[in-house]
């Protein structure tokens, strides 16, 4: 492969990042090279954690050991050496890591330093008790800034807000929340999933104001937080303010060097950047081409961080480089006690020859919505709260484009261990038969015909 990479036998990879993206690239380039010199290195802790999991530990659901995907004797089996500091520069031209005093040179190196955490630049955000949610250091410095705190501000309406909303709620700390938008997250979710979830926020008896800004954060005598100022002019009391507007690539260490940067380091489909054995996987890309129909060009999610590192590491072992090709766009969070899944794009708001069915629950807990081209009724997207589905129906459907029909009548099937959940299919296909006109059947299988057909 010819051009791709540095292919000598006694190479030496070293990767910035020891994240899912950083981690995943490791081990697979293990499995396929036997004699690379492989370092792993990472500031913030030794060895590999799930990040996704932080609140689990907070919450008191889980101790950090548990967080650990792998037992510490994995990393010398596979002859990773981790190294735990913080970079401090790359000499692209020397091809050397520079660590406190000493240098590490290198043959390839890969970044995976992932996002950082958006903020403010409103007065009082140094305050101590006012703190994003990202990383380990994050974690602990969250645990003493909200030791016997009665009362908890969080500002943003996205995913890790409202993590820090439940996290707070589980040590009995008053939350209030604001949100900038009308709704919960509705610059991702249509109305009526944004306003289900403005309901459930409420009914964890979280403070919720939407339409509402931060302005400013103010002090006590000590230095520390002690109220917050909204957009309204209101001042509301609080000894700790998470700040959860959003993240970004984490590339501050590369804005002065010979890498071509974006909002993130900019890479082709295969990974490699502009500076020749360089490449970047993970939350710190930005790919210079969208990788694919409704994709982005910054993607910040666990299994992207994932695909991109076991693709990278097929393209420095393979003849032949191949390009990322994620497919159909997905992704799972948690709200609160309401699940929620997403298949294909679906905007927050109306698309012209875009259509949509939506069923809601009598109770308002639980929702599905098939969006679908106006003109040949081919299914383009789903988006689920409150029930789980199988990942490989609706990825299948959308990659086909079935006909809305097809997806109801096979709706069955993508119902996630129907031996153990109630089969909602059956009311949503009622519902479709009413607004479409169709006699779609309902009838619940027996677990032997399930079985043999
Ligand atoms: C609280 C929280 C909850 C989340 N929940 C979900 C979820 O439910 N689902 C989902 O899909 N995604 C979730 N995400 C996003 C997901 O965690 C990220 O997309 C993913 O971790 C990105 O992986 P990465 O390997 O690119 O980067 P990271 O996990 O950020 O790892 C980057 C690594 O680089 C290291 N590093 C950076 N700079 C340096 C330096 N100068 N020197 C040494 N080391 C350095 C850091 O130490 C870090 O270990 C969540 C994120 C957060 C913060």
């Amino acid at each position: 492969m010819a051009g791709f990479c540095d292919h000598k036998r006694d190479r030496h990879v070293v990767i910035i990042g020891n994240g899912i993206a950083g981690i995943t690239c490791a081990r697979h380039l293990r499995k396929k090279d036997h004699h690379a010199r492989i370092t792993i290195i990472s500031g913030e802790t030794p060895y590999f954690f799930s990040r996704t999991a932080l609140m689990y530990v907070y919450m008191g659901h889980m101790r950090f050991e548990h967080i650990k995907p792998y037992e510490d004797w994995f990393w010398k089996k596979n002859r990773f050496d981790l190294v735990h500091e913080w970079v401090e520069k790359v000499d692209f031209e020397k091809k050397s890591i520079v660590l406190g005093n000493r240098e590490l040179a290198y043959d390839i190196l890969v970044l995976a330093t992932g996002s950082k955490p958006r903020m403010f630049d409103y007065p009082g955000m140094d305050l101590k008790g006012v703190q994003g949610l990202y990383s380990f250091q994050d974690l602990q410095r969250m645990e003493k800034n909200t030791e016997n705190i009665q009362k908890a501000v969080v500002v943003g309406g996205g995913l890790i807000g409202i993590e820090l909303a439940e996290m707070l709620k589980t040590r009995k700390i008053a939350v209030t929340m604001l949100v900038r938008e009308n709704n919960y997250w509705d610059n991702v979710l249509p109305e009526e999933e944004a306003r289900l979830i403005n309901r459930h926020i409420r009914e964890h008896h979280v403070d919720l104001r939407l339409g509402v800004e931060l302005r400013s954060v103010e002090a006590d005598k000590e230095g520390k937080i002690s109220a917050v100022t909204t957009s309204s002019g209101e001042e509301i009391a609080c000894q700790f303010a998470g700040i959860a507007i959003g993240v970004k690539p984490n590339i501050d260490l590369f804005r002065e060097s010979p890498l071509d940067t974006g909002e993130g380091i900019l890479t082709d489909a295969c990974f490699r950047t502009n500076v020749e054995n360089v490449f970047a996987i993970g939350d710190c890309v930005e790919f210079r081409d969208i990788p694919g129909a409704d994709r982005k060009k910054i993607e910040q999610v666990w299994y992207t961080a994932r695909m991109h590192g076991e693709t990278l590491a097929y393209n420095l072992t393979a003849d032949k480089p191949v390009k990322y090709s994620p497919g159909v766009w997905f992704n799972s969070a948690k709200f609160f006690d309401i699940e929620y899944q997403t298949y294909g794009f679906i905007p927050p708001v109306h698309v012209k020859g875009q259509r949509s069915f939506y069923w809601e629950h009598r109770e308002g807990r639980m929702c599905f919505r098939m969006l679908y081209d106006d003109r040949s009724k081919a299914i383009l997207g789903i988006n689920s709260l409150g029930m789980r589905w199988r990942h490989a129906f609706f990825d299948k459907a959308i990659r086909e484009g079935w006909h809305i029909d097809k997806v109801m009548q096979g709706l069955e099937q993508a119902n996630f261990n129907p031996e153990f959940f109630e089969p909602y299919y059956m009311e949503i296909i009622e519902a479709y038969n009413q607004q479409y006109g169709t006699a779609i059947k309902t009838r619940k299988r027996s677990f032997l015909s399930r079985l043999f057909n």
